[in-house]
């Protein structure tokens, strides 16, 4: 099924006449399902060009579904979470290496003293 839809895909991409009018070159694209169409048979909307009011809707409801989390939803904040914990390991990890610094230097902890040798730090 999904193997006749691909070629059937890249059968119209190649074709330049309308799919209802074989000798009528094609002047328009569906938005949706990229069908070559003429000046008669396009279906001139807000949204774009259309082969019908089915494809218009598909591509409505696509945008609806998309432009949103696009911008705000799901991959933003995914975005950010991971950002975010990036962020705090790198910062833990410094904090980590200061208070390791200060236990050997200040406090003469020999715990720390020993972690900074084994990791290079005089
Ligand atoms: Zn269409
Ligand atoms: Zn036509």
């Amino acid at each position: 099924m999904a193997g006749a839809q691909c070629h059937e895909y890249t059968t119209l991409m190649a074709a330049s006449y309308c799919i209802n009018h074989t000798d009528r070159k094609a002047a328009h694209r569906c938005f949706t399902c990229h069908k070559p169409l003429c000046d008669d048979c396009v279906h001139q909307e807000a949204e774009g060009e259309f082969c019908g009011s089915a494809c218009r809707e598909n591509y409505q409801k696509f945008h609806a579904r998309y432009e949103p989390e696009r911008s705000s939803g799901l991959f933003g904040w995914l975005f950010g979470g991971i950002k975010n914990l990036i962020v705090t390991v790198i910062g833990l990890g410094i904090l980590g290496l200061i208070l390791v610094y200060a236990g050997a230097k200040i406090l003469g902890l020999g715990f720390c003293q020993n972690l900074l040798k084994t990791l290079g730090i005089p």
